[in-house]
């Protein structure tokens, strides 16, 4: 009896594979012969013989021959040793050393073949050894695995080539035909077989040019058709009134910039419309967005709608809580806080409130989303900050009531990449102008051997009756530390500033009214200095303060210091934000050094994705951008851009479907073929 092969087929369906060698797969996220055949190789060792004087300075590359001499090892210091031999390439000889990795002279003697993996120096005609490289006969090309201390490299490359060679008549086409003609990609069995086994480099580039274009475009396919479910899901349509409207932005004590003309007017006619709204507002810190989101949220309010405002901290909760209690204070608006420490009795009332519609708009943290918050009819859900929430928290939101409009708010700059990957369902507006009357921040970095001139400065402005924030150093693993540091700070600079002036202390330890009255009286001026960790990161407006001091500051990413520096500059008189910081790595100093240059949102996001690369997006984790195996969606953003606009092309066409099953796009071949287009 023969059963029917599957790539979905567990890795243990091969020969040699038991379950102690399936769980080793595991831990490399493999279980399926899919899982297998998709296991990219990083790199590959060009074992093909190289024009030496073309290689550039510290190119990395793998040269193959016969080792001249018996391998020397030197040993100095306690644990460091160097190993050196000559390589002979034909008629080449290439000093080849080795750092600290001794025991490789075991595995070299004179007279043998072999290949190293290094880095090639160009002046001494060397190359610094990385990798010794057991280079099979014959073979010239051959692809490089990642592996971990479960599975080694050879027993991986032999189980692919066994998976391939067993399951290869089972690998379906993926893509659809006109794609593969319009952009010249290799059929999938193809491009599996090239990746793995290239005769050149050639054909492995062709091959990941290839499994880039399909991860990017299965990628996308799925979030259009989430974009395309949300148009169609039965959407509110909110009747606002737009004179009573008019009436509101009146009774602003400023004319809004046009930018946020813009917007108010691009959100409102969303919401008009009967399909759902999913719509991102991305604005600089300090670019108003609070207040649009108040003129929206009124205007779901006019058309009988409730609506909510929800925000990652309780400070920023309680902080719009209070403006917005001002903005509307002519208007017939019920306002209800609700956060994670409302108490009981409270919680009770605003529940009941909420449920019978007695209160119009519901402002709070998360806690707008427990299961127990049930709305009378909420038309309209504000996401304030909206990256410090999972993706998960935003679903939830939007299946509160009767899938209220969303709208989420950012200030931190998305680059085109996280746009296209992380908010690809979503549609998004823009302001891109700051309100008038704002001076630029200027923005020193010294190193902390330079704090007390620091200190001098900060007092100069105390005396012109401005005040300062001074943020304490971040300890990632432990809030218990950060908050001791905070006290520390804070003890120094009260004595430092006593007695002429006061120093408050926030942290995250404090309870909720404690932290408010904090803040309160810093909004007051009853402080003139506010210690703190970074719960002021985001949203906090004090227009007084001018001065931002953050110690520590390369311990931060570029995102975390562009909203701390935010909190100053909110004002007519001209800030400045000091970084205290003695970076200890490239990527340290690179980001004091663009701070200092910039104070452009969209030029730091962009900074920060290439510092950081692509794996830790914007420094949290939580932006949503999916881990893609091959592509990067940094790099490669051009053919981001292609996959985007094909999958949409795709999903707006009226018949066509894709099986999540046999996950094959038939039936594409009436597609017309546009001219040839190249990916790169
Ligand atoms: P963010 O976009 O960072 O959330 P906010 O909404 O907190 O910014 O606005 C920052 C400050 O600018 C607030 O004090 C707000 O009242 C003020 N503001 C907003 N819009 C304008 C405007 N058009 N003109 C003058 N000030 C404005
Ligand atoms: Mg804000």
């Amino acid at each position: 009896m023969t059963t029917l092969k599957s790539l979905e087929d567990p890795v243990t369906e091969l020969s040699g594979v038991g379950s102690q060698r399936a769980a080793a797969l595991k831990t490399l996220g493999i279980q399926t012969i899919a899982d297998l055949l998709t296991d990219f190789p990083f790199r590959y060792d060009d074992l093909t013989a190289k024009d030496l004087a073309t290689v550039s300075e510290g190119e990395k590359i793998t040269l193959k021959g016969t080792v001249a001499n018996e391998p020397a090892v030197v040993r100095f210091g306690r644990k460091k040793s160097r190993l050196n031999f000559r390589l002979l390439i034909g008629h080449d000889v290439v000093m080849v050393t080795f750092f600290n990795q001794p025991w490789l002279s075991q595995q070299l003697t004179a007279g043998q073949e072999t290949a190293v993996y290094g880095k090639w120096d160009a002046v001494r005609k060397s190359l610094s050894g990385m990798k010794l490289i057991n280079a099979d006969k014959g073979a010239s090309f051959g692809a490089i695995y990642t592996v971990n201390k479960h599975i080694r490299q050879s027993t991986l490359a032999q189980l692919i080539k066994q998976a391939y060679d067993a399951y290869q008549d089972v690998i379906y086409p993926l893509l659809p035909p006109y794609l593969l003609q319009k952009y010249r990609l290799l059929d999938r069995k193809t491009m599996i077989h090239d990746l793995h086994f290239p005769k050149d480099p050639q054909a492995a580039k062709l091959a990941r040019r290839t499994a880039v274009f399909e991860e990017f475009f299965l990628f996308e396919l799925r979030l259009q058709m989430m974009r395309a479910k949300d148009h169609q899901a039965a959407g509110t349509e909110i009747d606002y009134d737009n004179e009573a409207l008019k009436t509101f932005i009146k009774t602003l004590p400023f004319e809004l910039t046009n930018a946020q003309k813009r917007v108010v007017n691009e959100i409102c006619a969303a919401m008009k419309r009967p399909t759902h709204m999913n719509r991102l507002l991305q604005g600089d810190v300090g670019s108003g967005k609070t207040i649009v989101a108040a003129i929206v949220m009124y205007a779901a309010i006019t058309a009988g709608y409730q609506a909510a405002l929800m925000a990652p901290t309780e400070i920023l909760a309680e902080q719009h809580a209070k403006n917005l209690a001002e903005v509307f204070a002519d208007m017939p608006v019920n306002i209800v806080l609700l956060t994670g420490s409302t108490k009981a009795k409270a919680r009770k009332t605003a529940l009941a409130h909420i449920a019978s519609g007695e209160v119009d708009l519901i402002v709070g943290t998360h806690a707008l989303i427990s299961d127990d918050v049930i709305y009378h009819q909420l038309g309209l859900a504000v996401i304030d900050e909206q990256h410090r929430f999972g993706v998960n928290q935003r679903q939830t939101l939007r299946r509160k009531g009767q899938y209220p409009d969303i709208l989420a708010m950012t200030a931190t700059p998305i680059p085109r990449t996280l746009q296209i990957t992380a908010y690809g369902e979503m549609d998004v507006s823009i302001i891109d102008e700051l309100p008038a009357g704002r001076k630029p921040i200027t923005t020193r970095w010294l190193h902390s051997n330079q704090v007390e001139a620091a200190m001098t400065f900060i007092r100069q402005q105390l005396n012109h009756g401005q005040q300062a924030y001074v943020v304490t150093p971040l300890i990632e693993e432990s809030e218990a530390l950060d908050v001791k540091n905070a006290e520390a700070i804070y003890a120094h600079l009260s004595e430092n500033f006593a007695p002429d002036y006061q120093v408050g202390l926030l942290h995250g330890r404090l309870k909720n009214e404690e932290k408010e009255a904090v803040m309160a009286a810093f909004k007051a001026h009853e402080y003139d200095v506010l210690v703190s960790t970074t719960v002021i990161e985001v949203g906090v407006d004090v227009a007084n303060a001018t001065v931002m001091l953050i110690f520590d500051a390369d311990r931060f990413g570029l995102a975390q210091l562009h909203q701390l520096r935010g909190r100053v500059g909110r004002g007519e008189v001209a800030s400045t934000c000091i970084l205290i910081a003695d970076p200890k790595t490239q990527d340290g100093i690179a980001r004091m050094q663009v701070m200092t240059e910039t104070t452009d949102g969209f030029i730091l996001a962009q900074k920060d994705l290439e510092l950081r690369g692509s794996g830790d997006l914007l420094g949290t984790k939580q932006s949503g951008v999916p881990d893609f195996k091959v592509g990067d969606p940094v790099a490669q953003l051009n053919i981001l851009q292609i996959a985007q606009e094909e999958a949409l092309a795709l999903v707006e066409q009226p018949n066509w479907q894709l099986e999540p099953d046999n996950r094959e796009l038939a039936g594409y071949e009436q597609h017309q073929l546009k001219q040839h287009s190249t990916l790169d």
